[in-house]
């Protein structure tokens, strides 16, 4: 036996990495999947032509452009990208949170508002870096006063604002991200991953705050399978975090199809209507029902809680039937007796909603 064979994980490892729990992701094959925020509609076939066409140019014997030129202009045009800013892309926006706390000093202090999108707090932790969330309030607002409290005494290095938050749905006001942004000693990261959805964003504030960044990805646009994020900023930051991003992180085949896809802009716009429409109509069917407290979106899922009734048990009587959407029961806090649901098709609406009321009727 060699020596290194009798050592342990505990030995080796560092102790936030052994003490993280594993991002769990539910087999969803054979399930109604509103549990993900991804784009339920499907590419029509003469699409689906042109993509594969357009991949006819890859060269996957050869590396990618690993500064993503082209690409790069493309989503510059489609998201009024201040002229100025530079953009760094990401393997996903999970990568560029990764990438930007990998280039902060040890001890660094990471902070969000919390409940909210739980991979800041993953990929602090498994950088061993503190992290603070700071509660939001019972009804998911920022406690602005709170927060400000926070910075003053935390002085956090980064802070990230999920813009609107997920998995609330809501957008934090203007104005209090602008008093982050005044007071913060550090970056502040807008986290537009819903923009599509939202009506509102501070990419065109990017030139008043030279610690502003503004991160966005085409995963809820509807490409969650190509892995693409991008983050807007002055190139003060940017041409830093670029010495920690993997030259070759974005593949051909994802330079070559998101611009494909971008070049399709009235596919995805009419997407969107559609999805804003059956949210509209989804919140209020949902509000129609006894014992349902629903949250207002900016996105495309709906937050809702079930007052007197067993999360869990609805939950699994949902999936029993077919339906998988995310319970946020079992995280507890704020978020107890909370489940949050993916607006999808019509039909898949429709299904959820006949399911939910037969399982709240049979639990009541
Ligand atoms: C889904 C989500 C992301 C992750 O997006 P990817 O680009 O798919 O990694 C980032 N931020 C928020 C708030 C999200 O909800």
């Amino acid at each position: 036996m060699s020596a290194g064979e009798a050592t342990t994980p505990a030995a080796l490892l560092r102790p936030e990495v052994i003490a993280l729990a594993s991002y769990h992701v539910p087999d969803a094959r054979g399930y109604i999947k509103l549990d993900a925020m991804e784009n339920p509609y499907a590419w029509p076939k003469d699409v689906v032509s042109e993509w594969l066409e357009a991949l006819r140019d890859a060269q996957p014997n050869r590396y990618p452009d690993p500064a993503c030129k082209s690409l790069k202009a493309a989503l510059r045009a489609a998201n009024d990208v201040p002229e100025g800013a530079a953009l760094l892309l990401g393997n996903g926006s999970d990568e560029i949170i990764q990438i930007i706390l990998m280039a902060l000093q040890a001890g660094s202090t990471v902070m969000a508002p919390e409940p909210t999108f739980v991979m800041y707090r993953q990929i602090a932790s498994s950088l061993g870096l503190p992290f603070v969330g700071v509660p939001l309030d019972s009804d998911f607002r920022l406690d602005r006063s709170a927060f400000l409290a926070a910075i003053a005494a935390r002085q956090p290095a980064v802070v990230f604002l999920a813009y609107p938050n997920n998995p609330t749905g809501n957008l934090f006001p203007e104005e209090d991200i602008l008093a982050i942004l005044q007071d913060a000693p550090g970056l502040v990261v807008v986290d537009e991953a819903y923009a599509p959805f939202a009506d509102a964003s501070f990419m065109g504030r990017l030139p008043e705050f030279r610690n502003l960044l503004v991160m966005r990805t085409l995963s809820k646009l509807g490409l969650a399978g190509l892995r693409l994020g991008f983050l807007a900023g002055s190139p003060l930051w940017l041409d830093h975090l670029e010495k920690v991003r993997l030259p070759y992180n974005i593949n051909c085949l994802t330079q070559i199809s998101a611009e494909f896809a971008l070049s399709r802009p009235e596919l995805f716009a009419s997407q969107v209507r559609d999805l804003l429409r059956d949210r509209r109509h989804l919140s209020a069917m949902l509000s129609r029902m006894n014992g349902v407290q629903v949250y207002e979106s900016r996105a495309n899922f709906i937050l809702f809680r079930l007052a007197e009734r067993d999360a869990d048990q609805i939950f699994a009587e949902l999936k029993r039937a077919g339906v998988l959407i995310r319970n946020l029961h079992p995280a507890g806090g704020a978020l107890t007796g909370c489940l949050r649901v993916t607006v999808g098709t019509p039909d898949e609406n429709r299904r959820f909603l006949e399911v939910l009321r037969t399982a709240l009727a049979l639990s009541a």
